[in-house]
């Protein structure tokens, strides 16, 4: 199992509790998509039942509880998360659940379904899989020190979670539960009032970078460039780290100086290629252009020149707010905002964003 990144506050705060014996036994770990809460989750549950969690800051590694909990398979450490079909509960699906969670586990909730199959079906977390939980946690630990379980958004558990609420309040002996979810809104109450709250923060730039120079052994610059656009979101430069064979960077300078000079052919040329990228890449350019705008819009707003851009983006940013002001930067972002929409929707690429050339010139040059 990978090494989780940041969090140091929460970790903390959750190793005291376990070096002085102390973990309340119903947790909730809440934080955004990508803050990593469920690897947190996962970690927590690996460290309870580490042998030498006395001595050490995590999961040793070593011991024989880990070797187990590191591949997922300890017998004391049971998931419960969302599955799609009727009566389906979570261990039908461990194999892909294990597969998903050791090769990334800040998985986001559409990832997941996707990879069971789930197409526009919605999960959920159903009444028998609260019937297999109150048996699994009803039986003595097979080895471990406790019977942990960890679940996966709660959020889906929707009013099956009353079946559980008689578990939590009154557990069996030495019974742990670890429930990660993204926010209380679409938790029951009766739960929440129930559970301990641990805060999982969005991660920093310099963390996130950290990681994916850890994960992914991508440069320290790079790093940096993906940790601003990422926001926070340790899944999201995963995935712009996997998917970064395309230049956006060094393509939407080309792009905004051939506006600027708003010379036919060469428009034509450029949308040329962004035809040709294909929807998801074009989707990402988009994104990659909205940053940009949203750190000019900084700029242009406040003077301020810390910038979350790379250096030769934050030249060509103090050049533009020279012709732009909030409301035409305003302007842009929205009309690449559409673009996405209607890319989405399989407009024709090349005819969209020669218009937005046009565009993009004119309200530079009025
Ligand atoms: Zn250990």
């Amino acid at each position: 199992m990978t090494a989780m990144i940041g969090q140091q506050q929460p970790r903390l705060l959750l190793q005291r509790l376990v070096r002085e014996g102390r973990v309340p036994h119903a947790l909730m770990l809440l934080g955004p998509t990508g803050s990593g809460s469920l690897a947190l989750g996962i970690w927590l549950s690996r460290y309870l039942q580490c042998s030498q969690n006395q001595v050490m800051d995590g999961p040793c590694e070593a011991c024989n509880a880990c070797r187990k909990s590191g591949q997922m398979i300890h017998p004391d450490i049971h998931y419960s998360y969302p599955t799609i079909g009727t009566g389906a509960v979570s261990t039908d699906f461990i194999k892909q659940w294990r597969t998903a969670v050791l090769s990334n586990p800040y998985i986001d909730l559409n990832e997941w379904l996707q990879s069971i199959g789930a197409e526009n079906k919605q999960g959920n977390i159903n009444r028998d899989e609260c019937n297999a939980i109150i048996k699994k946690l009803s039986l003595r630990a097979f080895e471990g020190k406790y019977k942990v379980l960890v679940m996966w958004m709660p959020e889906l558990l929707g009013k099956e979670g009353n079946r559980l609420l008689k578990l939590i309040e009154e557990p069996p002996e030495q019974t742990q539960f670890i429930f990660v979810a993204e926010g209380t809104e679409e938790i029951l109450p009766t739960i929440l009032s129930r559970c301990q709250l641990v805060k999982v923060d969005r991660l920093s730039d310099v963390e996130v970078s950290e990681g994916l120079q850890a994960w992914r052994q991508v440069g320290a610059e790079r790093a940096r460039q993906l940790s601003f656009l990422a926001d926070g979101d340790f899944r999201q430069a995963l995935f712009l780290a996997d998917n970064a064979d395309n230049d956006d960077s060094a393509f939407m300078l080309d792009w905004l100086r051939r506006c600027w000079r708003g010379y036919g052919p060469e428009l034509m040329e450029w949308t040329d290629q962004f035809a040709k990228m294909g929807r998801e890449n074009q989707k990402q350019f988009i994104q990659y252009c909205l940053h940009f705008l949203r750190e000019l819009n900084v700029l242009a707003a406040t003077g301020r020149e810390d910038l979350r851009l790379p250096e030769n983006e934050r030249a060509t940013a103090r050049n533009m707010v020279k012709v732009l002001t909030v409301d035409k930067i305003a302007q842009l972002a929205e009309m690449l905002s559409e673009n996405e929409y209607y890319i989405e929707r399989n407009a024709n690429p090349k005819i969209l964003f020669l218009d937005s050339s046009i565009r993009l010139h004119q309200i530079m040059k009025l």
